[in-house]
């Protein structure tokens, strides 16, 4: 069976691409330190403990293994976090980067779909946004993507490792049969926060910024289920060993909530109220970000199928349920 690492296998999205990548016939190996991560995820293959930034662990994994290729999600991923500990972003998601392409290297592994973020365009002039876009983070989180992405070029460059770039945008939803979901500690991302305010009586969400120039004043994103994005990555990975060829691909919608939008979807699917409070803006937030996804709709042939906001919220809301 042809064995793929799983970098950050154990969390959110890692999790997810596991399992579909176990349904393609291949042997997800997670590797993951479990900072963000959780044993119980691992479902499809097996987990190695172990830090990305360790060379030697990594050095062992893959002689063990062999993998044929590699997804990488292990990193932090907290845009508010970022601002306040860059360093904690440059040290795992670039150095760590770096170390796991060193290893590629080493062991002449050729294949490597990335997982970067929306994030890297930081305020863009247009929306939706092509990958062609201009990228200009604004936020430490923004900048470790980008730096890596660029780390990957290199290496693909020099060593001939094919790449798949995943750019996405607001990761969300849970798997239907509530295998896996989203369980961050602490939890910093809206459609969980508004969910588990309204699983507790007297919990309220924090709207960072009322005052953007959008249709409500507040930040509009664009929500892609997980399960969809789970499935670009096994589709990148064929595409990449079938044709030999790397590319970037943006992985959203074309549809944009407003977090306004999102509160008030929340209170009808849950049928709770859920307090509001208006804080300030949150740094480093940009106002709308939407992803043009017809490249990743053309090249792979991905079809969008879990990604309307109801579906979305619905298995969030029950694998929230199902967590108490
Ligand atoms: N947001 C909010 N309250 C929260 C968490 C997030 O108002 O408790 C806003 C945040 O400022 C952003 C949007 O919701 O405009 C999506 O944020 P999230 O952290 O989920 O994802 P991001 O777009 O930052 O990756």
């Amino acid at each position: 069976m042809r064995k793929i690492l799983v970098t950050g296998g154990a969390g959110y999205i890692g999790s997810h691409a596991c399992k579909e990548l176990s349904r393609a016939g291949y042997l997800p190996v997670s590797f993951d330190n479990l900072s963000n991560g959780h044993k119980k995820a691992v479902k499809w293959g097996p987990l190695i403990i172990g830090n990305i930034n360790n060379s030697n662990q990594l050095n062992k994994v893959f002689t063990k293994y062999k993998p044929l290729a590699v997804m990488h999600f292990a990193g932090c991923i907290s845009v508010g976090e970022s601002e306040i500990r860059p360093s904690k972003y440059y040290k795992n998601n670039v150095k760590g980067t770096l170390s796991l392409l060193n290893v590629m290297k080493k062991f002449s592994v050729k294949y490597m779909v990335y997982s970067s973020s929306g994030a890297v365009y930081g305020k863009t002039k247009k929306n939706p946004i092509k990958e062609t876009a201009i990228k200009k983070p604004t936020n430490p989180y923004g900048w470790s993507k980008l730096i890596s992405e660029k780390m990957i070029l290199k290496f693909s460059d020099i060593c001939g490792i094919k790449f798949a770039i995943l750019r996405y945008f607001n990761a969300s939803g849970a798997d239907k049969l509530l295998d896996i979901g989203e369980c961050h500690k602490p939890e910093t991302h809206l459609i969980p926060l508004v969910l588990k305010a309204a699983l507790k009586k007297n919990n309220s969400i924090k709207i960072f910024g009322n005052n953007y120039k959008t249709k409500d004043g507040t930040c509009i994103r664009d929500y892609i289920h997980v399960s969809d994005l789970a499935k670009a990555h096994v589709l990148s990975l064929n595409k990449i060993i079938k044709d030999k060829k790397s590319f970037h691909l943006n992985l959203g919608t074309g549809k944009g909530y407003s977090v306004k939008e999102i509160i008030d979807l929340a209170k009808k699917i849950t049928n709770k109220e859920i307090k509001v409070n208006i804080f300030p803006r949150r740094k480093g937030d940009i106002p709308e970000m939407i992803a043009d996804s017809k490249k990743a709709k053309r090249i792979l042939n991905w079809k969008i199928k879990n990604s309307d906001i109801k579906t979305i919220l619905e298995t969030a809301w029950n694998w929230h349920k199902k967590q108490i």
